[in-house]
């Protein structure tokens, strides 16, 4: 081997769920929302003419919306390119000590691959059976601590009384609130951060704004936290926010009434789609997400999975230790779950 084949870093990427190219599809698998962003969005969308130009760094429309949005000062906000790139430049900043990070063993799969990109040592601790967090393992010497809340893939919410015991036993490394679900059912801990300035709550435009194409995620946290996170951004690019983002992202936060109903359409969804799946001999753990995370008492998922592939209909699929007998599938629009019903009543 040569030289510079050596010297090349060696990852395993996340793999993300897939985009088939086909319009006619049930499309269940990513965890998108079923309906489009707000008509505000779609309304400056038109308008944008800036884009000859450099956008703002800071992204400070952006960060203002969010900050009056949430009660917090601008110096709170920190925003990225989608909730991955805010975990990512947070892995860089703040997990650089001997000690391993901790997360559980199943949850969202993007943490371990930044752990290995940045060479931080880590340690999985198992859920219990019923795939909650046991947050009593969570009493031991750490590099920072990173957990979804409601946890992906399971969609369970852990109670904020629960949040509050990890970071009540961990103030002296970095404890990351990964919120990319809250919207649909789960409680964020942003009262908290008055509390505990090494905590890192972060959140999406992804699903519960329907604007995963446009990348837009933030972190909010203590003025040092979010100081030392955007000294690592500029470090690396200044730009990472563009023109369309900024602008969009704050013309979402400006339409709440749109936020609450199609927030409110998939919840109730969920609810009724929970009832149906169990009438069909699915069994799952009680989501607050737009996803339920199901196993049916005697057809091995995968083969669920394959059949409903083949039908146009996408789930996803985890084939891993534990998880490998579910499906997890994103809550749509009633007629998607239902033609996805249609399927499963049919197949069975
Ligand atoms: C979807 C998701 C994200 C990332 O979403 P972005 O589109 O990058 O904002 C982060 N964490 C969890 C648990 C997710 O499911």
């Amino acid at each position: 081997m040569r030289k510079w084949e050596k010297l090349i870093r060696k990852v395993e990427p996340y793999v993300p769920g897939e985009q088939p190219k086909s319009e006619n599809v049930v499309k269940l698998n990513t965890n998108e929302n079923p309906y489009p962003p707000s008509p505000k969005v779609m309304e400056c969308l038109k308008q944008i003419d800036q884009l000859r130009k450099y956008p703002d760094p800071a992204a400070s429309e952006l960060v203002r919306a969010i900050a009056d949005y949430k009660g917090l000062k601008e110096s709170q906000v920190f925003v990225g390119v989608g909730s991955d790139d805010v975990l990512a430049m947070a892995f860089m900043t703040f997990f650089n000590g001997e000690d391993p990070i901790l997360f559980p063993d199943i949850t969202y799969s993007f943490y371990d691959v930044w752990a290995d990109l940045f060479r931080i040592p880590y340690e999985r601790l198992a859920l219990d059976e019923d795939f909650l967090i046991r947050k009593e393992d969570y009493r031991r010497p750490n590099g920072g601590i990173i957990f979804p809340n409601p946890n992906a893939p399971t969609g369970v919410a852990m109670a904020l009384y629960d949040v509050e015991d990890i970071l009540a036993h961990n103030q002296e490394t970095i404890v990351i609130v990964d919120e990319a679900y809250v919207d649909f059912g789960g409680v964020t801990a942003q009262p908290l951060l008055d509390k505990y300035d090494n905590l890192l709550v972060v959140q999406t435009f992804s699903k519960s704004r329907s604007m995963a194409g446009m990348r837009i995620g933030y972190a909010m946290g203590s003025e040092r936290l979010i100081r030392a996170i955007n000294d690592v951004k500029y470090s690396f690019n200044s730009y990472t926010m563009n023109q369309p983002s900024i602008l969009l992202g704050k013309a979402s936060i400006e339409d709440e009434a749109y936020f609450q109903e199609t927030r409110a359409k998939i919840m109730e969804t969920r609810e009724w789609f929970k009832k149906e799946m169990k009438d069909l001999g699915f069994s799952f753990p009680d989501s607050s997400a737009n996803f339920i995370f199901a196993r049916h008492e005697s057809v091995p998922a995968r083969e669920i999975f394959e059949a409903a592939r083949k039908e146009n209909v996408y789930v996803r699929y985890f084939p891993k230790a534990r998880i490998d007998n579910y499906l997890r599938i994103t809550i749509g629009t009633r007629e998607e779950m239902q033609k996805l019903l249609d399927f499963l009543r049919e197949y069975l």
